[in-house]
């Protein structure tokens, strides 16, 4: 068992079985064993590998789109570019690169990074030395916010009940034999369930992400009053249904129970629950990740860099470009929403 199972038994043994969200946001930001607390998961070396981290191209489309959606908006000026989760800062530095040609978006911005690693924050710094961090986004700045969440909803902690006749049963971390081991409370009913009724039949599973709606709704709060818009891209589904829960190590499907703190832990994100956190702000349709960079001329953008490279580097570009797209790669699994003024059009690449 790790450090940190040692601690979940020892704290399970005194106050009893606790929900699976506590045990994920132990998992990943218990501040001596969590594990984004802790150490740089991303690349071909660790864990697990994320867009940005694949090609400068993600990063470089997002930005673009980011300042097409500004110019739309009539270029205001004391804006918010605001990322949530950066990991190692690489979407935002290529962002950043990609626009500087755009006349007036730099000096129209400031660089906001919502971030709770002290670890990350430190590779962050070390690209983008001028942002400003937070640990939520209840302290951005009021001003139009332009923001992007890639691959950060998914690592969010999630709760997950099972349908029963007499209401929800709610998998819970205990200890059995020594070891941590998934368990069920009683069944009662539960009031944000309320609106899964309908869906679901006996012995389904559901999730619930306790910090989702929050988040969203201040980023929409704010987009709504003062303008911006958000592209929000991640691994899901409108509805999610089931038992996503997914713990990686060194990119390998291991029982998210083994090594508490080692492993990534991710769950699908249920993209309606975004939705119905909007209000009076617009969000677009959910759109594949390989579509919403096909239409922002990812294509064209391989082809311009690709006589630049030889070899190995340009074989794995072209790798590169169809693993972000491709159906069977992340094109389809991966899917992007936007939130949006009642009064703006949706950010490019996007359909209201
Ligand atoms: N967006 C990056 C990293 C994704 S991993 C990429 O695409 O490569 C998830 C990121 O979210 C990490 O940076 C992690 O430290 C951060 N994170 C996870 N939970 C968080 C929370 N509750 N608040 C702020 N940041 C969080």
């Amino acid at each position: 068992m790790t450090a940190l199972g040692d601690l979940l038994i020892a704290r399970i043994a005194r106050t009893g079985p606790i929900s699976l969200a506590d045990y994920m946001a132990d998992c990943l930001m218990h501040p001596q064993h969590g594990y984004y607390a802790t150490r740089d998961p991303f690349g071909a070396t660790g864990d697990f590998i994320t867009a940005p981290e694949i090609s400068q191209m993600f990063g470089e489309l997002v930005g673009l789109a980011l300042a097409q959606a500004w110019m739309d908006q009539g270029q205001p000026t004391g804006i918010v570019l605001a990322e949530l989760g950066p990991g190692r800062g690489t979407l935002m530095a290529d962002a950043l690169r990609a626009t500087k040609a755009v006349p007036g978006f730099h000096d129209a911005l400031s660089v906001h990074l919502v971030e709770t690693s002290p670890t990350l924050r430190k590779a962050q710094a070390a690209l983008i030395p001028d942002a400003t961090w937070h640990d939520s986004v209840s302290t951005l700045p009021d001003a139009p916010l332009f923001l992007i969440a890639n691959e950060f909803f998914d690592a969010l902690p999630i709760r997950q009940f099972i349908r029963d006749a007499d209401g929800w049963r709610e998998k819970m971390v205990g200890v059995s034999d020594g070891a941590l081991s998934m368990g069920l409370s009683a069944a009662a009913p539960i009031a944000l369930l309320e609106d899964r009724l309908s869906d679901t039949n006996d012995g389904d599973l559901v999730e619930h992400c306790p910090a989702l709606p929050f988040i969203a709704s201040s980023i929409s709060t704010m987009i709504e009053a003062q303008g911006g818009c958000a592209l929000i891209i991640d691994y899901g589904d409108w509805v999610s249904l089931g038992d996503t829960l997914q713990a990686l190590k060194a990119q390998e499907h291991i029982d998210p129970l083994t090594t508490p703190g080692e492993a990534d832990l991710t769950a699908h994100v249920d993209f309606a629950a975004i939705a119905a956190q909007t209000g009076a702000a617009k969000f677009s349709r959910l759109t594949g990740q390989g579509v919403f960079l096909e239409r922002l001329g990812i294509t064209q953008r391989a082809q311009t860099l690709a006589p630049k490279l030889s070899g190995d580097t340009l074989t794995s570009h072209i790798a590169a470009h169809r693993r972000l797209t491709h159906p069977a790669e992340m094109g389809e699994l991966f899917k992007v929403i936007s939130i949006y003024p009642s009064t703006a059009t949706p950010p490019p690449g996007l359909e209201p």
